[in-house]
């Protein structure tokens, strides 16, 4: 943990707070909302302020998101590895929770948020493109991962042949509630994504808990979202990010800032002047297949400068 920065981003009308923590061994985080609940800023949907929409954040252009030269991912494939109790009576982590996901991973996929990536030059670099290549279960005891274990997971779902390795793939570990990591989730980040040798293979790999354990941190709306389980709701949003930022820089030597800020770090925490209402009364932004999701906004390349967008026709 050699490299611990802070990027405070002053937009036009909304002040918004991310950390962004590098580690060492190249582990890129995605902060947690430490934005104010009370005042002028519109922090938390929920119990803070019900009614307001999710932070909007600015329209100005940001500063500029830096090819370094590493490879990006065209067509990415998504693989989901589950991880702790999926069937408890809490109300999240449950089949249901599980279905939103795999319908997130399932419909991303060419959908107009996720094509704000196929703007980065030159064109056709990032295709827009998504696959869903499926599901497998990691077993263990531990309700606390250290890093290495996390790898050490995704690795042996791999090596016994659960989920085909595949150097294109993004595999994402997502731990029900009832499971923590040990380097910080819920204190330092809400999801990380980083790369490893596996097998031989240059194997990218994300960590993503149940926003549940800690909704006032990891999810913008706590007490309803649209698909009616704000943990698994915001970790959606917390995913799309990490999606992004292992598409655009998987090996963490492609796209970032002169601050080390990845595409959606640069974004965090804004949800857009898009945003619309579900029967629940939750906002949403990103509709999906059959579902509406709150996703924060990604950094969108037009004409020389960079935008956070809900998608491409939006901001
Ligand atoms: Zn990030």
């Amino acid at each position: 943990m050699k490299k611990i920065f802070f990027l405070l981003v002053a937009l036009a009308m909304f002040i918004s707070q991310l950390g962004i923590v590098v580690f060492a061994q190249g582990r890129v985080d995605h902060g947690l909302i430490t934005g104010s609940k009370s005042g002028s800023t519109d922090w938390f949907v929920g119990s803070a302020k019900r009614g307001a929409a999710a932070t909007t954040g600015g329209t100005a252009a940001t500063t500029a998101l830096v090819n370094h030269g590493g490879p990006v991912m065209n067509a990415p494939t998504i693989y989901i590895i589950w991880y702790g109790n999926w069937n408890q009576t809490n109300g999240s982590d449950n089949p249901a929770g599980q279905q939103i996901i795999r319908d997130w991973a399932a419909n991303i996929g060419g959908s107009t948020h996720f094509n704000i990536n196929a703007s980065y030059p030159p064109n056709g670099s990032i295709s827009g493109a998504v696959a869903y290549g499926g599901e497998a279960t990691a077993t263990g005891t531990s309700k606390r991962l250290s890093d290495s274990a996390i790898k050490t997971l995704v690795s042996n779902t791999i090596t016994s042949g659960k989920l085909p390795k595949n150097a294109n793939g993004i595999y994402f570990l997502v731990t029900s509630s009832d499971v923590t990591a040990s380097s910080g989730f819920c204190t330092q980040y809400c999801g990380w994504h980083t790369h490893a040798t596996i097998s031989g293979s240059d194997i990218k790999y994300s960590f993503v808990g149940n926003a549940k354990r800690c909704l006032s941190g990891c999810a913008a709306q706590a007490t309803v979202s649209p698909n009616g389980n704000p943990g698994i709701d915001g970790s959606i949003s917390v995913m799309t990010h990490e999606l992004e930022e292992a598409t655009s820089d998987p090996d963490l030597n492609a796209w970032y800032d002169s601050s080390g800020a990845e595409n959606g770090d640069k974004c965090a925490w804004t949800f857009g002047h898009f945003q619309y209402t579900v029967a629940n009364g939750s906002f949403a932004n990103v509709h999906l297949g059959s579902r509406d999701f709150l996703i924060q906004r990604n950094l969108m390349y037009s004409n020389g400068s960079w935008f956070c967008m809900t998608d491409t026709g939006h901001n």
